[in-house]
C-alpha cells in the first residue's frame, strides 16, 4: 500500500516514465464519498498505467471498488461493485482537451501536481448510478404498482389521477 506521498504526483512525469500507480485507497478520507457512503464496506482499489501516446500523456487501467450506500426505494444499506475503467488524457488546456481522441477521457492538469486519489474519486462518481436502488427481487420494498398501465383497462391510470386531483375542476 502507498503512502499519501505517493497520490499526488506529477502526471507528466509518470508519462514520461511510464509509471504505474496501484494503490489501495482508504474511501473514508476521501472529499466527497464519505458523504453518499452508508457505512459498511468500502474498498477501493486502482491499478493505472501512465504513459506516452506520441507527445501526449495517458493513463489507463481499471477502479474497483465496493461501496455501501443507501437503496433509494428501500433505504437499506445497498453494496455496489463499481469497476470503471480508466482512459486518461492528460492534458494542459480545454483547447488540447477538445484535440483528444474521443476514446480518451481528458483531464487537465494545470501545475506540476495532481492528486490521483481525487481522479479515481471521481471515476467513482460518475460510476455510480444516479439513483442507486437493489434489484427489485432484493429489496424489502415491493413494488406492487405496474410500471406500465394495464392494456385492458387503459383509463385505471387516469381514474387514479382524477380520484387525487379531488373533487375541483
Ligand atoms: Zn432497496
Amino acid at each position: 500500500m502507498l503512502g499519501d506521498s505517493h497520490k499526488v504526483v506529477n502526471p507528466f512525469e509518470w508519462g514520461e516514465k511510464g509509471r504505474l500507480f496501484e494503490a489501495c485507497l482508504n474511501v473514508a478520507e476521501m472529499r466527497r464519498l464519505p458523504a453518499i457512503a452508508a457505512g459498511g464496506e468500502q474498498r477501493c482499489c486502482a491499478r493505472i498505467q501512465f504513459g506516452k501516446a506520441g507527445e501526449l500523456v495517458t493513463a489507463v487501467g481499471q477502479v474497483c471498488a465496493v461501496l455501501t450506500v443507501l437503496c433509494q426505494r428501500c433505504l437499506e444499506p445497498l453494496q455496489l461493485d463499481l469497476r470503471p475503467a480508466v482512459h486518461w488524457g492528460i492534458v494542459t488546456s480545454e483547447a488540447a482537451a477538445e484535440r483528444l481522441q474521443a476514446e480518451l477521457e481528458p483531464v487537465i492538469v494545470t501545475g506540476q501536481r495532481a492528486n490521483l486519489a481525487e481522479w479515481v474519486e471521481d471515476e467513482l462518481i460518475l460510476a455510480m448510478p444516479v439513483v442507486p436502488m437493489h434489484q427489485p427481487a432484493e429489496c424489502a420494498v415491493t413494488l406492487t404498482t405496474p410500471a406500465v398501465p394495464d392494456v385492458d383497462h387503459p383509463f385505471a391510470v387516469l381514474k387514479s389521477l382524477v380520484k387525487n386531483k379531488g373533487p375541483s375542476r
